[in-house]
């Protein structure tokens, strides 16, 4: 029984939003059917994204449909509104949110009341005043951006093997990834597995004819594996014929040629952005406290530092590591942090809501699994590191054991087994993004697409 109704506001549909609203209308059963506790989840997608395997969504091993997970399915007792929330005012405890009814109607935003407020909008791509990125640049953090780089890459394979103009093949055939940590290390890894594969099927192109490049602005990729297993990574990607260049920067990708510090220039189609993450730019316009660095300032029990009512985890929040040995470090931006802070934030809002003292949050970092392509891995997990097939092996059981939902477990796992029996897909769908260009077409209207106009190229 809580004290009084509540109304509890959760921003944000990904690992914590979800895992914290499926914590609580677990807990809060009796009295989300009593109506004392009301959740609502503001989030600008019906689904979740297992981030972990956008990847293996890319190299076309998990169907996209597979790897989000159905919110209104899972949080069947909350409300689950599909917005943004653009602003919070939390001395008077209101979300200000948009919605695709809101930008119809051509009004501004709606104004949302909340008891209890859980901000965790996660972090967005920290890009840099770079020429060109803005325009030719793509990133990797949402599942529209991986299937779309899936396609982007199968197109570029079908331009460079029609042209003659050995200039529009080679840049066709030249994939730039900035950033090696193991968004950057796995997307790359996995997409040029799959074109590796992808080039027996066409007559005229050979692995050895595409460029694959790694640019790294430290000394060191995959810093999340430890040293050795980075340095093992490195050695792994060059055995590839994959360049992997660290202590260097891109400069510019301007005129669709990428620019490196060290001075070396890559005509290219393709350049993306795994340069590391920012907070989401929503908690500036909140009347939160925020670190220097732009996250949520919170406690080791997950309140927003010096505010009541107020929640925070996950990529957007600084939560003290009470595990750590130096006083003053964070918990650091990964879902591993975020799943288990989402279990504690659940709890510490139904013991507050029930006048319960709070439970801090510990847990140390324990490791982690990284895929460099079908069968290939590298992880370090207790202490324990893995190269090869078993470090893969155990990146596809960790996840499997960890993505959401038995009816997500059973399909990929169907799916993997399915591919372990029968070839792999090969085709783009990048069509798929123009429904309306046959039928334009056959109704006299604008011209099909050409892919060479796409700014980002992934037509
Ligand atoms: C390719 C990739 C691979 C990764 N692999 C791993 C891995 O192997 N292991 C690991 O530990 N971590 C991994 N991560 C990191 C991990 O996914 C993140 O740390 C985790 O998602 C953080 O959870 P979160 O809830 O804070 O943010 P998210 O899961 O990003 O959720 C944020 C949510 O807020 C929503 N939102 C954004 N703006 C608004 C708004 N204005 N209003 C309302 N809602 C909003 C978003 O749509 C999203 O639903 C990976 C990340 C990427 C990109």
């Amino acid at each position: 029984m809580v004290k009084e109704r509540a109304r509890i506001l959760v921003v944000g549909g990904g690992y914590v939003g979800m895992y914290t609203a499926l914590r609580l209308q677990r807990r809060l059963k009796q009295e989300l059917r009593r109506g004392e506790v009301d959740i609502t989840v503001v989030t600008p997608d019906p689904y979740m994204t297992y981030q972990p395997f956008l990847p293996e969504a890319a190299a076309g091993s998990i169907s996209p449909r597979h790897v989000v997970v159905p919110l209104r399915r899972v949080l069947d007792r909350c409300h689950v509104v599909v917005g943004e929330v653009t602003s919070i005012d939390h001395a008077v405890r209101t979300a200000a949110v948009t919605t695709l009814a809101t930008a119809e109607d051509g009004r501004a935003a709606e104004l949302i009341g909340y008891d209890e407020l859980v901000l965790a909008p996660g972090s967005v791509s920290r890009t840099l005043p770079i020429p060109g990125l803005a325009e030719y640049g793509i990133g990797f953090k949402t599942v529209e951006e991986a299937i779309g780089l899936r396609n982007h890459v199968i197109e570029q394979m079908d331009i460079a093997s029609s042209t003659r103009d050995p200039a529009v093949r080679d840049a066709a055939l030249t994939f730039v990834f900035v950033g090696g940590g193991y968004a950057g290390v796995e997307a790359l890894g996995e997409l040029e597995d799959m074109a590796r594969y992808t080039a027996r099927y066409y007559h005229n192109l050979r692995p050895e004819d595409m460029k694959w490049v790694l640019v790294e602005a430290s000394g060191r990729i995959l810093p999340e594996v430890g040293e050795e297993m980075g340095r093992y990574t490195v050695t792994q990607l060059r055995r590839r014929n994959i360049q992997v260049l660290l202590d260097t920067r891109l400069d510019s990708c301007a005129d669709r040629v990428a620019v490196l510090s060290d001075g070396q220039r890559f005509p290219t189609r393709t350049v993306v952005w795994t340069a590391g993450v920012k907070p989401h730019p929503l908690l500036a316009a909140t009347d939160l406290p925020l670190t220097p660095q732009g996250r949520l300032r919170c406690t080791a029990e997950l309140t927003v530092d010096g505010t009541e009512h107020a929640w925070a985890a996950g990529d957007a929040a600084a939560v003290p590591d009470v595990t750590a040995a130096e006083p003053g470090t964070d918990t650091a931006p990964n879902a591993q942090h975020a799943v288990r802070q989402a279990a504690v934030l659940g709890d510490n809002i139904v013991h507050a809501l029930r006048g319960e003292p709070l439970e801090t949050y510990a847990h140390r970092y324990v490791g982690s699994v990284a895929s460099l392509g079908l069968h290939k891995g590298v992880a370090q997990v207790y202490g324990r590191r893995l190269k090869g097939y078993p470090a893969w092996f155990m990146h596809r059981a960790y996840h499997l054991s960890r993505v959401p939902t038995f009816n997500r477990k059973a399909r990929v796992l169907a799916e993997w087994t399915l591919s372990g029996l029968f070839k792999r897909e090969i085709v783009s769908l990048g069509s798929l993004e123009h429904p309306r260009a046959e039928f334009e077409l056959a109704a006299g209207g604008k011209p099909p697409h050409d892919p060479s106009d796409d700014p980002k190229g992934s037509s």
